[in-house]
């Protein structure tokens, strides 16, 4: 069985085929924003009308970078590239690609990637964060993703962690992905994330926004394991190590709730073998 698996992010989008559980095609571009929609739709149908050349593609998994009505299976928006307010991304494939067609939220997908094939195999409850250009979260339980009533849970973004901090683009204050997100800590700092991470002095005051943000995940979750993904995840100990530490000292003290907290184990594909885990559920 083939699936087409398709992890449209702010900046850039990826899409791959599998072979069972085997990746044998992949391919990143980086978001043309000024294109919009159009121009990413056009990408992803000349790459797998190449693909297709090669191979049969049975089915497809997807995982968007943006708010999911996850029954109708509709794009709500994104915030980050234009043009896909309430736009029927399944149906496009169906139509468009002749392919049966899945569709969830880049955090619950990239949850389940974990999950399944990752860092998150064996633990249950598990949480999953994606830190990258924004902040967005996922929760498996029981080996499915806990959508929520209304396909909204886990949007641990837009916790607020300091309610006099600066606007965030949803419109609130001191948010979670406004105080920790990619896209704010160079206009914050003066210095791209991957800078500033290698800044231990930096990294010490950032963990403690972070940690609130998490403290709320545990308090409410007790996640068996937290898998965090994403870009400034691949800090690594740099960043994990005073990240526990600041966790443990924030933790209401007479809790026992685990602070298990992992960098995601399939990089930048956590979301790509969770389009393909959700596919085959589907
Ligand atoms: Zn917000």
């Amino acid at each position: 069985m083939n699936t087409l698996a398709i992890d449209i992010g702010g900046t850039k989008f990826s899409i791959a085929v599998f072979e069972d559980d085997r990746m044998v095609e992949r391919a990143t571009r980086a978001t043309d924003r000024e294109g919009g929609r159009d121009w990413m739709l056009a990408q992803i149908r000349a790459i797998a009308g190449q693909w297709r050349e090669r191979r049969r593609l049975d089915r497809c998994g997807i995982g968007f970078g943006g708010p999911v009505n996850f029954p109708d299976q509709r794009v709500a928006l994104s915030t980050h590239v234009g043009g896909w307010q309430d736009f029927p991304l399944v149906e496009w494939v169906r139509e468009e690609l002749g392919l049966p067609a899945v569709m969830d939220n880049d955090a619950n997908v990239g949850a389940l990637g974990e999950a399944v094939y990752g860092a998150g195999a064996g633990f249950d409850p598990l949480f999953y964060m994606t830190l990258s250009t924004g902040i967005g979260g996922g929760i498996i339980i029981g080996g499915e993703i806990y959508r929520g009533a209304d396909s909204y849970a886990g949007e641990i973004g837009h916790l607020t962690v300091r309610p006099d901090g600066p606007q965030c683009l949803c419109g609130a204050y001191g948010c979670l992905e406004r105080m920790c997100a990619g896209i704010w800590m160079e206009p914050d700092h003066g210095r791209p994330a991957h800078e500033l991470m290698k800044d231990p002095e930096f990294v010490r005051r950032y963990v403690v926004d972070l940690a609130l943000g998490l403290k709320a995940c545990i308090m409410l979750l007790n996640p068996a394991r937290i898998v965090i993904g994403g870009g400034i995840s691949k800090a690594g100990d740099a960043l994990f190590v005073p990240l526990r530490a600041e966790l443990r000292r924030q933790i209401t003290a007479w809790s026992r709730a685990r602070i298990d907290v992992v960098p995601a184990a399939l990089g930048d594909d956590s979301v790509l073998y969770g389009a393909l885990a959700l596919a085959r559920k589907a």
